[in-house]
């Protein structure tokens, strides 16, 4: 039976998430690759027990998370039915509906029918009565975006999550739909996009948006799902994600990207970093992101990454060499 380090509050830094009183770990843990039914389930508990011995307390899962979709969310629940029971309260739990999950025209968007059955299902996959966080997890441009809305706000007076978020949403949809939120008394807290030094297009408006709404940010794919790190400067390692995953192909792994990461390299090898670590701190820099929310297939992985809440500022010269390589 799992027992929690005592340890494990010791070193994690923990943040507002936007104007909210709820705090987030700095890094967080998504359960996206490396959790399905075709994982070893031995690894998944590990993956899950080293995290939160090290103050990880926040699980980012969705409905179609696998594969086989939906199979992350019924092995987490088993690890939090046999072994993380007893600490639900200081477990932070997301999910989200928004792509594909079952066939014909109610398994898929932003429509009420869907969100709210979707969030029923993975309810009873992880076994819970509640979830910390709900997601509208891409934005649907062909439902009125009130009736999504209002769909979150349900969910949340029915007492089946605490908090909602929106991911993958423009800074003019998240206005819009903030304002939807507010009137509805809704807590909208976080938004999850896409964020790393090779995706910047938060920078260009969404961030501002959220700063003014007093909502907080959880960035995904903060290593590029793994181009951000050494793994690949010599070629594509056996087991990486690259090899087997059908998100991340061999030829995304383009020339261009490695210059880059072998010059990113250098700079992180001066602050005393891993290309990881830098690329983590690098998103969290100034406090403008809540979390960094990683994947990992290793422990090893998780441990070096929780590193980085030691080392989170940057000088300006760092900052401007960073600028330079990825201009
Ligand atoms: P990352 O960019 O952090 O990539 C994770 C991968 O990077 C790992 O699986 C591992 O790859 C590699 N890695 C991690 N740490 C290290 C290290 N220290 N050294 C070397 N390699 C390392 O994130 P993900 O792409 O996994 O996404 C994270 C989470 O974001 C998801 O689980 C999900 O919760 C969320 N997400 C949300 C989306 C949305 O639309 N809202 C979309 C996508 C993700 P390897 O397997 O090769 O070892």
């Amino acid at each position: 039976m799992y027992q929690a380090s005592e340890k494990r509050y010791e070193q994690m830094q923990y943040i507002h998430c936007g104007k909210s009183g709820l705090k987030l770990p700095r890094v967080a843990l998504g359960l996206w690759h490396n959790f399905g039914s075709v994982d070893p389930f031995e690894n998944q508990k590990a993956l899950l027990f080293k995290a939160f011995d090290l103050g990880i307390t926040h699980f980012d899962l969705a409905n179609n998370y696998g594969p086989v979709p939906g199979s992350a969310e019924e092995n987490f629940g088993k690890v939090l039915k046999e072994e993380f029971k007893s600490y639900r309260d200081q477990l932070i739990i997301s999910t989200k509906a928004g792509y594909t999950m079952w066939e014909g025209p109610y398994g898929d968007w932003g429509s009420r029918k869907y969100l709210l059955s979707s969030l029923d299902q993975s309810l009873k996959r992880m076994g819970l009565d509640y979830v910390d966080i709900f997601y509208h997890h891409r934005p649907d441009p062909n439902t009125p975006l009130e009736e999504t809305m209002n769909a979150l706000s349900d969910a949340v007076r029915q007492g089946k999550a605490l908090y909602v978020g929106l991911s993958n949403y423009s800074a003019e949809d998240t206005k819009k739909a903030a304002a939807i939120l507010r009137k509805n008394k809704t807590p909208c807290i976080i938004h999850q996009p896409n964020y790393n030094m090779f995706n910047r297009w938060v920078e260009d408006g969404l961030l501002d948006v959220l700063e003014e709404e007093g909502i907080g940010s959880i960035a995904f794919c903060p290593l590029a799902q793994g181009i951000l790190t050494d793994k690949y400067i010599k070629g594509i390692p056996e087991g990486s994600r690259a090899t087997k995953s059908v998100f991340l192909h061999e030829n995304d792994i383009t020339e261009d990207k490695i210059n880059k990461v072998i010059k990113l390299n250098e700079v992180a090898k001066d602050r005393g970093q891993s290309l990881a670590q830098m690329s983590l701190s690098w998103v969290l820099r100034k406090n403008r992101v809540t979390t960094a929310l990683i994947g990992a297939s290793k422990v090893s992985q998780i441990e070096a990454n929780v590193e980085i809440v030691n080392k989170l500022d940057f000088t300006d010269q760092e900052l401007q060499r960073i600028e330079e390589i990825l201009k």
